[in-house]
C-alpha cells in the first residue's frame, strides 16, 4: 500500500493531526536509545523508519488500526518512551508506528486496593508524583524514570532501583487490557490473586509487544514511606561486600534498594561500595539500619559520609552520564558501551565476576564497573570500547553469555531482548521453548503483523 493511501485510510480512524508521513517525523522514530548507548553487530542496519506514525487516543482506534493492518498485511510497532536499549521498539519492517504516549491518563487511583488504573503511555515520573499526593508511591524506579512509560516497562519487564522490595514492573501488574494482533480485545481481572488457570497477564509481560498492545494497566501502588535511610559502606573488595549482602538476605532483611559496585575493577582488591536504602515505618527502618551496620562492621565495611551517599542516591537517574563524563568517556561517537545485567544462582556470582574480568582482559576491553543490583544473584558488568575494538567486544560478549549459561544463569534480567539479543534466545530457552513461543505467536498473530522480527523469527 502506498504511504499516502495508508495515510488516507488511517485518518478515517484517528484525527488528521495524530498521523504523519512527513520524512523528518518518520526519521525521528527510526531508533531507540540502544542505538545511542550501545554498539551491536548490526549497529549500522538496526535503524529503520516507519511508513507512518500514528498517535492513537483510545482503544477503539487501535482495534480499527489492527483490522486495517491485517487486511493489508502491514506491520505495526508499538513505541512508548523509546528508551529501550535493545531495539525492541524499532519499526524494523516499516509499516505503522503506534506512538502510545498520547494515551497517558490516570483513570483511577484506588487507595484502599493500593492500585492505580492507567493508560499505558503515562510517564513513570509523572505517575509517581501524582501518587505521592495520595500518600502512595510507584514501586518501579528505573534509571530512565524521567522518560519511560508504564506500557513500555511492562513490555520489557523492566527493573528499577527499588526492585529489591517492590520487584520488577511485571510483578506489579494486577490486570491488563490488551488489543490482540487480530484486533480482538481482552481484559484480565485486576485482582491481587487468582487460581483460575493460566495467568494471561504473563503473556504480555516482557514480551515487547509481540503478542498484543497494552491499552490499559492496573498496577500496584505502595504506601509512601514514613522514613527512608540511605546508607553507604566501603569494603576492601567485592567479595567482602558480596558476603555481607548474602548475609543480609539470609537474615531476612530486604531493603528497598541495594547496589554493590566496584568501579574500574583491576585486581581482586579494588574497593567496593555498597549502597542500601531502607524505607517504610520509622521503627522498622531504624532497626533494619542497626542490623545492617552490625553486618557491615563484621566484614570490615566502613560507613561512607552521609552527604555523598545521599547525593549519589538523588542523582541516580543521571548516574550513567555522570560516570561516563568523569571518565572522559561521554563521547558516544568515540566510545561504545554495554551494560550486561545477568542473573545467576547466588553461589556462582563470585566465580562469574572473576571469569568475566578474565574474558574482558583477554580481549583488551575496558571494564567500567561490576556489581550486583537488587538481588545477590543479579550481577552487572559495564564495558566501554572504541569502534576499532568492536569485533573484540562482540567476541567478549559471546563468551560472557556462554559462561552465564554454563553457570545456569539468564543472560539478561533488566533490559529485554529486542533485536539485539534475539540471536541468543534459542540458547536461553532451548529449541522446544522457542517452539512454544512461535506457536503462541502464530496462533495470536496469523499474519505476523505485530512487532515482527523481535524476540523470535516467524517465517
Ligand atoms: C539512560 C537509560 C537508563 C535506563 N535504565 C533502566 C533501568 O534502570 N531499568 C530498566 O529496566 N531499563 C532501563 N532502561 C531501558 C528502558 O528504559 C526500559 O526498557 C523501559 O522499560 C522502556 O520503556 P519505554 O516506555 O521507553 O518503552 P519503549 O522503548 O518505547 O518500548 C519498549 C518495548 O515495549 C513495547 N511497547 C511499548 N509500549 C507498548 C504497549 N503499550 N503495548 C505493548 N508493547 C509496548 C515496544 O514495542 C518495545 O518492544 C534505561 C534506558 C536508558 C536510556
Amino acid at each position: 500500500m502506498e504511504k499516502t493511501d495508508l495515510f488516507n485510510e488511517i485518518v478515517r480512524i484517528v484525527p488528521i493531526e495524530n498521523a504523519s508521513i512527513k520524512d523528518f517525523i518518520l526519521y525521528s522514530y527510526r531508533k531507540d536509545w540502544g542505538v545511542i548507548y550501545r554498539s551491536f553487530e548490526f549497529k549500522k542496519t538496526i535503524e529503520h523508519s516507519p511508513d507512518i506514525v500514528v498517535k492513537p487516543e483510545n482503544t477503539e482506534q487501535i482495534v480499527k488500526i489492527f483490522k486495517l493492518a491485517n487486511k493489508q498485511k502491514i506491520p505495526i510497532t508499538p513505541y512508548s518512551g523509546g528508551t529501550g536499549l535493545l531495539g525492541a521498539a524499532i519499526p524494523h519492517y516499516g509499516g505503522i508506528l503506534l506512538d502510545m504516549k498520547s494515551m497517558n491518563k490516570i483513570l483511577e487511583i484506588n487507595e484502599d486496593d493500593m492500585s492505580v488504573r492507567v493508560q499505558p503511555g503515562i510517564n513513570l515520573e509523572f505517575l509517581n508524583n501524582e501518587l505521592k499526593k495520595k500518600n502512595l508511591i510507584l514501586g518501579h524506579d528505573p534509571w530512565s524514570r524521567p522518560s519511560a512509560t508504564v506500557g513500555g516497562c511492562i513490555s520489557t519487564n523492566s527493573v528499577g532501583y527499588r526492585a529489591t522490595k517492590y520487584k520488577s514492573m511485571g510483578e506489579q501488574v494486577l490486570g491488563l487490557e490488551v488489543v490482540l494482533p487480530t484486533g480482538n480485545l481482552i481484559r484480565t481481572r485486576a485482582i491481587h490473586k487468582s487460581s483460575m488457570g493460566l495467568d494471561l497477564n504473563r503473556l504480555f509481560i516482557g514480551t515487547e509487544g509481540i503478542f498484543g498492545v497494552i491499552t490499559e494497566a492496573v498496577i500496584k501502588a505502595f504506601p509512601l514511606y514514613e522514613k527512608r535511610n540511605i546508607l553507604g559502606f566501603t569494603f576492601e573488595n567485592f567479595n567482602k561486600g558480596f558476603e555481607t549482602v548474602v548475609n543480609l538476605f539470609k537474615k531476612g532483611l530486604y531493603p528497598a534498594s541495594l547496589e554493590l559496585e566496584e568501579e574500574l575493577p583491576r585486581t581482586s582488591n579494588t574497593p567496593a561500595t555498597l549502597q542500601i536504602v531502607f524505607e517504610g515505618i520509622e521503627e522498622i527502618v531504624d532497626l533494619q539500619t542497626k542490623m545492617l551496620k552490625g553486618l557491615c562492621e563484621k566484614n570490615g565495611g566502613r560507613e561512607n559520609r552521609a552527604r555523598s551517599v545521599k547525593k549519589k542516591w538523588e542523582e541516580r537517574h543521571i548516574g550513567f552520564q555522570k560516570l561516563a563524563k568523569r571518565l572522559g568517556l561521554d563521547n558516544y561517537v568515540k566510545y561504545h558501551g554495554w551494560d550486561l545485567n545477568v542473573g545467576l544462582p547466588v553461589p556462582f556470582v563470585k566465580e562469574f565476576r572473576s571469569k568475566s574480568l578474565e574474558i574482558c582482559r583477554k580481549y583488551n576491553i575496558n571494564v567500567l564497573y561490576v556489581g550486583i543490583w537488587d538481588h545477590p544473584g543479579d550481577f552487572f558488568i559495564g564495558i566501554m570500547f572504541t569502534p576499532e575494538q568492536g569485533e573484540s567486544a562482540i567476541k567478549a560478549h559471546r563468551e560472557l553469555v556462554e559462561e552465564v549459561h554454563k553457570f545456569g544463569g539468564t543472560m539478561e534480567t533488566v533490559h529485554g531482548v529486542g533485536l539485539a539479543f534475539k540471536r541468543y534466545m534459542e540458547k536461553e530457552h532451548g529449541i522446544w521453548g522457542i517452539d512454544i513461543m512461535k506457536k503462541i505467536k502464530q496462533a495470536l498473530d496469523p499474519n505476523n503483523i505485530l512487532n515482527p522480527g523481535k524476540q523470535i523469527d516467524i517465517k
